[in-house]
């Protein structure tokens, strides 16, 4: 992995900062990377080794200033996952991957749900139209904030607490970050996005829920072409296996837009599938796929690239080459029609065939690399 904490010149070209990050984020990453090569994508790629190994060998999980720079000098970051087992509590995955999206405030965790083919999903009688739906997870508070602490550690009277962190700025941002999406966004047989629900716990967690149902009334008056709705958690779970249908715009906090998504993922096909944006309107995103460092499949050749490929085209999308993005896009679909899949979707190719697969599909061949 190249090295590369400097800066690229200014150019017409996006500036892309390639964080592969541990385990499969290292084996997925490159093939994003191919599919953005093989749509001629107008972009200048600079690789980070930020990740487990670089910590382990020389104890810097972001260098100074790190942060900033990705915020100055880049449009957007792809990052690939973060965790390794022989970094005691994962310290360099807190500080890199909630980092960015903490200190650069990218607020809005965007999880678009597609589901690309019926084989993929393990409802019976569902096909793609009935599975295009997003949630929009707020990013940035809730219990992520590490605030609380344990008391009496390690005696029979052992207290933990767990502060979940909910102001009146994030909450109101991340709905309407939620409504204004709706807006935008056509479903993919282009009829409009008309629903946003906002899903929380509030008959348990009442003062955050008071705060959170509070501010969704009143924003959704913003948006009277918009209808609001709102489910309980435990409510939206049992809907999302029954009927994913019913959903198209879903708002949520941090951690109920984790749990939710990886249901979510599993309704596409798993985690392999999944794409994400972590988004502030206006500054440097990062994009990720849904998926972890999954350290049982690691080096194996055995992870599902779609994930990464699909966050990378939201990435193009995100910078306006939305014809790169649909190219990508569309080349995915392929694989999938055509079953050129990897092992966790029932298919036999590796993480590399299935990448130089969709690369092949744009026109270019990787198959020397
Ligand atoms: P981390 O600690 O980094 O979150 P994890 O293994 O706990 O890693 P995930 O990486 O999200 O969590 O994965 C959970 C499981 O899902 C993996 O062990 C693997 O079986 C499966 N999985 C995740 N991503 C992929 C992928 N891209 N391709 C195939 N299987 C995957």
């Amino acid at each position: 992995m190249l090295r590369c904490d400097t800066f690229p010149a200014v150019n017409h070209k996006k500036r892309i900062a390639v964080i592969p990050g541990d385990g499969i984020g290292k084996e997925v990453i490159p093939q994003a990377v191919k599919a953005i090569e093989a749509a001629n994508a107008p972009v200048e790629l600079s690789y980070f080794d930020w990740g487990a190994d670089r910590y382990l060998a020389d104890g810097v999980t972001v260098p100074p200033d790190g942060f900033a720079m990705l915020a100055r000098d880049f449009d957007a970051i792809l990052a690939g996952a973060f965790g390794d087992h022989r970094v005691p509590s994962n310290v360099h995955a807190r500080e890199i991957l909630l980092g960015m999206r903490f200190k650069m405030d990218l607020y809005a965790n965007v999880r678009p749900v597609k589901l690309l083919d019926a084989a993929l999903c393990p409802l019976k009688g569902v096909g793609p139209k009935d599975i295009d739906f997003v949630v929009i997870r707020e990013n940035t508070e809730g219990v992520y904030g590490d605030l609380g602490g344990v008391f009496k550690q390690g005696t029979p009277d052992e207290i933990a607490t767990q502060e979940d962190i909910n102001t009146r700025k994030g909450v109101e941002r991340i709905i309407r970050y939620a409504f204004d999406y709706c807006e935008r966004h056509a479903k993919l047989d282009g009829s409009p996005r008309r629903w946003v629900l906002m899903c929380d716990k509030s008959n348990a967690m009442t003062h955050a829920g008071s705060l959170w149902q509070r501010t969704f009334k009143e924003v959704a008056r913003e948006y009277p072409q918009i209808n609001s709705e709102h489910m309980y958690v435990d409510a939206l779970c049992m809907q999302m296996v029954r009927d994913p249908r019913q959903f198209e715009v879903i708002v949520t906090n941090n951690m109920f837009g984790d749990i939710i998504t990886d249901l979510a993922a599993g309704l596409q096909g798993g985690l392999g599938v999944a794409a994400s944006g972590n988004i502030h309107p206006g500054k440097t995103s990062m994009f990720e796929p849904v998926h972890g460092s999954a350290p049982q499949i690691a080096g194996k050749n055995l992870a599902n690239p779609f994930g990464a490929i699909l966050t990378a085209a939201m990435m193009l999308g995100h910078l306006g080459l939305s014809s790169e993005e649909k190219r990508i896009e569309a080349a995915v679909l392929a694989a999938v029609q055509q079953k050129k899949l990897t092992q966790d979707v029932g298919g036999s190719l590796g993480t590399k065939e299935a990448g130089e697969w969709i690369a092949n599909r744009m026109g270019h061949d990787f198959t020397e690399i």
